[in-house]
């Protein structure tokens, strides 16, 4: 795998040219619930990677997706993705989505230490 994948590009309906997949296709109304509202939760915000002078419409119903990409350091997405994800069932490849379930389960029941950082702006 590439140092970043890029995912979640999406093209029009009937747009030939477009190398990318048909979100349609990827629709999968029967997907766990609780895996997709994982899904979302993971990928609706991240690091800042690009912004664009242009919003990006949803390629099924046409609603501002937003101008910017984010990234987690494997993978870049444009922000829409988690709508596509949450408002039309778009189900992203598995690989995508173990990913998602494995940096959430990284962090899940983790418990912040709240001395570090009254130490570290300790004045002194
Ligand atoms: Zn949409």
């Amino acid at each position: 795998m590439p140092e970043l994948s890029l995912i979640g590009y999406w093209r029009a309906e009937g747009d030939t040219s477009s190398p990318y997949p048909d979100p349609r296709d990827w629709i999968d109304p029967d997907w766990d619930e609780v895996e997709r509202d994982r899904t979302w939760f993971y990928f609706v915000s991240g690091t800042l990677f690009r912004a664009f002078m242009g919003y990006s419409p949803c390629r099924i119903c046409g609603e501002n997706n937003g101008a910017v990409e984010y990234t987690d350091g494997t993978y870049v997405w444009r922000e829409g993705l988690a709508h596509y994800v949450y408002d039309h069932a778009v189900r992203l490849p598995d690989v995508v989505v173990s990913h998602a379930r494995r940096r959430l389960r990284d962090v899940e029941g983790l418990d912040p230490d709240t001395d570090w950082w009254v130490e570290a702006t300790a004045k002194k």
